[in-house]
């Protein structure tokens, strides 16, 4: 009976693999002996392994993605449960790419909510276009990085309420201005036709133009 070269044991011969470039037919280490170097291999060198994975995909991205898809279109029950399986063995992570995602498209994330919100109250028109969010994007941008540069905080308004109390605006980006929350809380959703100028009232009482 041949002898394990790793383990020294001397074993049946079913208990080797085939191995063509071997001068007896079969591989010198047994099946056992196989499993456990391969896993090994995997443990020692994962970081390379992914390394190597991840460099083929960056070659082979269009591709890649393009057969992804063309099978998700195709499979879509079977994709959904991958998608599930995905993440229920990979939560900590999802969340993680998730809340950093938002974290640097935070500008993104509140337009896309102000979008939800606004439609629900009917207040997003059809016509909207893509330019009228993009719009709508900056202002959120525009309004995080006032607040990080000035140390109070900044919002999105909308000039004319989406609810106002006598005329409800429109969620489009002519009806938004970025100011103070402050001011936006005071303002209240009060739009008064006969006093278009409240507004401006309220931030020369604040103080917001001296
Ligand atoms: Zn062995």
């Amino acid at each position: 009976m041949p002898i394990c070269s790793v383990c020294s044991i001397d074993k049946e011969q079913s208990l080797f693999s085939r191995d063509k470039k071997s001068k007896t037919g079969y591989s010198y280490r047994c099946r056992e002996c196989r499993s456990s170097y391969g896993k090994q291999y995997q443990k020692q060198y994962s970081s390379k392994l992914k390394e190597i994975a991840h460099q083929y995909y960056l070659e082979n991205r269009e591709r890649i993605i393009e057969k992804t898809v063309t099978w998700r279109t195709e499979n879509p029950e079977k994709a959904k449960k991958h998608l599930v399986t995905y993440y229920e063995n990979n939560k900590e992570e999802c969340y993680i790419r998730n809340s950093t995602w938002k974290k640097a498209n935070s500008h993104k994330v509140c337009a896309q909510t102000q979008k939800r919100n606004s439609s629900k109250m009917n207040r997003t028109p059809s016509w909207t276009t893509d330019v009228d969010l993009f719009i709508l994007e900056e202002a959120y941008h525009l309004a995080k990085l006032r607040t990080s540069s000035t140390g109070i905080e900044w919002q999105v308004d909308h000039i004319f309420p989406l609810q106002g109390k006598l005329v409800s605006g429109l969620h489009i980006s002519n009806n938004v201005q970025v100011v103070p929350a402050v001011w936006n809380q005071k303002k209240n959703n009060s739009f008064d036709p006969m006093y278009p100028d409240k507004q401006f009232y309220f931030g020369v009482q604040d103080g917001f133009f001296d």
